[in-house]
Formats: C-alpha cells, sequence, structure tokens
C-alpha cells in the first residue's frame, strides 16, 4: 500500500512540551474502515497523539496526512471541516435540551441544497436523528432530558452528535470508562457498526473491550510505538508485558 491509500498517514510526528518529547517520531498508518486502538501505559502519550491530530496541539514536527491533505498547518474548525470528529473523556452534551435536540443542533449546517431549514429539509434531518438514536440505544429515549441519561448513555449520545456529522475519521479517548459492563459490551458493538464507511481511532484501557473490538492494536510508550499487530501477538509481545500488561 502506498501512502495515499490510508485514510490516515502520519510521518515522524514530534511535539516537545518544553524539551520533554510526548510524542517522539510517531508513524502510524490507518486504513479506511479500520479501527484502530491505542493503549499503553498512563502518561504514554495517547491522548496527545488526539490532540495533535484534531489541531488542540501543535505539532513540533512531522506529518499528518488526513484523505491526503496535511493537517499539521490547519485549525481546529479546518480539521472537523474535513472530517475528524473527536470526542473528550468527558461527555460535552447539553444537559438541559433532550436526547432529540442535542442531535438537531449537531446536524451540520449548510448540507441541504435549499439552504435554509425548509419542510422537506426537516424531514430529512428528523429522519437521520432517529436513525443514529438508534444506532446509539437511544431510540427510546428521544424525548428525554439529557441530565436524566445514564453516564453510558451520555457517552453514547456524545457519540451520536459526531456521527451526525458523518465524520471520515472518528477517534474517541477511553469511551467505555465508567460504564457498566452491558453498556461496554452494546458499546463493543456500536464501534464495531460504526468503523463500516470510516475510520475509528480507539483510546482504552480495558483489555478485554479491546479485544473485542480492535482490527490491530499500537501500542504507545514513551512517546513511541513498542508493538503493533493483532492483539495476540501484542498481548504476547514480552516488551509490552514489560512496560504495561504486567502491571
Ligand atoms: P496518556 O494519554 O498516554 O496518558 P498524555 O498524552 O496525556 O498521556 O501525556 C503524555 C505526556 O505529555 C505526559 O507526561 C503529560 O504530562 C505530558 N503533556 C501532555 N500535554 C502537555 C502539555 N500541553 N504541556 C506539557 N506537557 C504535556
Ligand atoms: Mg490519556
Amino acid at each position: 500500500m502506498s501512502i495515499s491509500d490510508y485514510a490516515l498517514a502520519i510521518e515522524d510526528l514530534t511535539v516537545s512540551f518544553d524539551g520533554f518529547k510526548a510524542v517522539d517520531g510517531l508513524n502510524l498508518y490507518i486504513e479506511k474502515d479500520e479501527l484502530r486502538v491505542i493503549i499503553g501505559p498512563n502518561g504514554a502519550g495517547k491522548t496527545t497523539v488526539l490532540d495533535l491530530i484534531c489541531g488542540k496541539t501543535k505539532s513540533t514536527d512531522g506529518s499528518i496526512m488526513f484523505m491526503n491533505k496535511e493537517m499539521t498547518k490547519l485549525a481546529e474548525h479546518e480539521i472537523v471541516h474535513a472530517g475528524v470528529g473527536r470526542k473528550f473523556q468527558t461527555p460535552s452534551i447539553y444537559e438541559n435540551l433532550t436526547v432529540y435536540e442535542n442531535l438537531e443542533v449537531s446536524y451540520p449546517k449548510g448540507r441541504s441544497v435549499f439552504g435554509s431549514i425548509g419542510f422537506k429539509c426537516t424531514q430529512e434531518v428528523d429522519a437521520r436523528i432517529k436513525e443514529i438514536a438508534k444506532e446509539v440505544f437511544l431510540e427510546e429515549f428521544l424525548d428525554m432530558e439529557s441530565a436524566l441519561l445514564s453516564h453510558g448513555q451520555k457517552q453514547w449520545l456524545e457519540i451520536a452528535m459526531l456521527l451526525i456529522q458523518d465524520p471520515q475519521l472518528l477517534m474517541l479517548d477511553e469511551p467505555v470508562a465508567g460504564m457498566s459492563v452491558k453498556e461496554r459490551e452494546q458499546t463493543a458493538e456500536l464501534l464495531k457498526g460504526i468503523c463500516k464507511g470510516r475510520s475509528v481511532l480507539v483510546i482504552e484501557h480495558d483489555m478485554d473491550f479491546v479485544a473485542s473490538i480492535a482490527d490491530k492494536v499500537t501500542v504507545l510508550h514513551q512517546g513511541k510505538i513498542l508493538a503493533e499487530g493483532d492483539m495476540k501477538t501484542v498481548q504476547n509481545n514480552p516488551k509490552v508485558i514489560e512496560v504495561y500488561l504486567g502491571h
């Protein structure tokens, strides 16, 4: 495969905070329709990688090609516009709005050929909201005030608010933290469904969860890749056991 075939091609990516390299010469290639999981000890640089991709942190060196377009010099909103959606660890939903209203305000503006929100467009938005709500197990909760949702349901709502914008790359930082066993299983199903037609990049600690979703796992340690491959290969890697899994 050549670089242009990947949805995301990161090369020699480095960020230095006062001389400390949180990400150090990283090369990472993610395919279209791939669900990649990044694991590694606390402080390995996982969240910083997502910050660099979405433009929240600017790199010191290296390249981030997304859909064959260089991202490192773009502003955050331009990166969102290019098709990158990112979910942070704490959900940022509008607690006082219903599930339906949260999805409605997240629907991308100006996509309709009618320009303004007309009748036909409203129907289109309504159908899309219901479709997405079903995908994230919230179809029964559309009229509920979001504040009343469980922690897991709030996480799903935020995923839905990103999905409705149809990103080509969706990044999730520890999406199942604080979720019940049942919610974790449902989230695994959800993630396996949404990587059809887009790339998904997930940071996660729960190894059972990682095993249930990952195509490929990247282990990060001190800003560098320690190991990469399928779950089994990575789990049996002595270096990975030493710095991460053994603890
Ligand atoms: P992880 O998500 O793998 O636990 P992080 O990416 O959050 O790790 O952090 C990696 C390292 O970079 C940590 O040592 C952290 O303190 C440091 N770091 C992250 N962001 C900044 C920043 N904006 N300024 C200074 N140091 C930072
Ligand atoms: Mg982190």
